[in-house]
């Protein structure tokens, strides 16, 4: 666990926009000038003008009058309570890659699976399906989050034995959630991706514990959560030094008790607008309706989802957890037949 000085108190952000036609030199001389001051540069090439987003001590940045370096036109503090999770530190998309996997700038994530680890056959069987339908990772629970203590709450390290297991004779980097500090390194020993759910969005403690390793992390957004809540989460992996992060709308609770949650699309935009993160859609938890789920993934892809999390099973009456949301395998199927043609007319790809 970290005990350590926690870096969040302190990070102070700065956007430093150079004039148009600087030349590498100039860029050179402002980068070598930001980190003798101790300081953080992150330069990003847009296509009109470089700019260096800058974290660390803003004393150090005012104290120093960075106007005076040639090339300069503007020193701007980041306003926004999120920093490094702004699009005004990175313009650009950012990639995340889990294993041969990217996600964002165009790439397409189709995590499919079970909603738990139940064991090595059926996983198997699964799997191969979701493979074959065009899946690019594997999903699997072996701590689950449930509502009631006397529910099946997965089967632990076994389940990751599985998951991994089958993940590699398929071929496919595998996600799974983490629900403590305490099993990060337990699960990082397993799993490709981490997922933090959506009941843990704010678990400060856990957002800094996979904040420290190098591994991706999928973060769900809290069921009560706001857009910018799930930012500021997001906000604290990325302040411990992890930037490998994905975010995920999984619907938030509302007064409709015909769905699960109230899937609340327009954050897929909304984030979009204001952070280079990439983002997918959980149909499956928004609203917990195999008849629904198919249309909302599509209609998530339109949005500009940067990839679609979706819970199928073989056999859903005999599942351990959320039986009653997973697609068959043949539904899946035919949704990916149509997450494909989404995928061409929209310029995407599906690795
Ligand atoms: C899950 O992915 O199985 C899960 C529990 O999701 P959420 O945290 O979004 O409820
Ligand atoms: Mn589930």
């Amino acid at each position: 666990m970290n005990d350590g000085p926690r870096l969040a108190f302190r990070l102070p952000a700065m956007i430093i926009v150079l004039r148009p036609h600087t030349t590498p030199q100039q860029i050179d001389h402002i980068v070598e000038r930001i980190v003798q001051l101790g300081l953080k540069p992150h330069i990003s090439h847009g296509e009109q003008r470089t700019i260096i987003g800058v974290i660390g001590d803003e004393r150090k940045l005012q104290a120093e009058p960075l106007l005076a370096i040639p090339g300069v036109e503007q020193v701007l503090p980041i306003l926004k309570p999120f920093k490094l999770a702004s699009r005004e530190f990175r313009p650009q998309d950012m990639i995340v890659h889990v294993g041969p996997v990217a996600i964002g700038g165009g790439s397409l994530a189709i995590i499919a699976g079970p909603c738990a680890v139940e064991g090595y056959e059926s996983l198997d069987q699964i799997a191969g399906e979701v493979k074959k339908a065009g899946a690019n990772i594997l999903r699997g629970g072996a701590f689950k989050p449930r509502t009631s203590p006397y529910s099946f709450q997965g089967m632990g390290e076994a389940g990751l034995q599985i998951l991994r297991e089958v993940g590699d004779k398929h071929g496919m980097p595998v996600v799974t959630e983490v629900m403590d500090p305490r099993q990060v390194p337990l699960v990082d020993r397993y799993a490709d991706m981490f997922q933090i759910g959506a009941r843990n969005m704010q678990n400060f403690d856990l957002l800094r514990e996979v904040g420290q390793t190098k591994r991706p992390v999928l973060l769900k957004r809290g069921m009560s959560a706001t857009v910018r809540d799930l930012l500021m989460s997001a906000e604290y992996i990325l302040a411990e030094g992890n930037q490998q992060v994905v975010l995920c709308e999984r619907g938030v609770r509302s007064f409709e008790d015909s769905t699960r949650n109230m899937l609340d699309l327009s954050a897929v935009p909304n984030v979009k607008g204001q952070s280079p993160l990439p983002i997918i859609v959980d149909p499956s938890h928004a609203t917990g309706r195999p008849d629904l789920i198919p249309a909302m993934a599509r209609a998530a892809v339109a949005a500009g989802a940067d990839g679609i999390h979706v819970e199928v099973h073989n056999c859903p009456e005999k599942a351990l957890s959320d039986g009653p949301q997973a697609l068959l395998p043949q539904q899946f199927q035919e949704l990916m037949d149509d997450i494909r043609r989404l995928a061409d007319v929209l310029g995407k790809t599906i690795p």
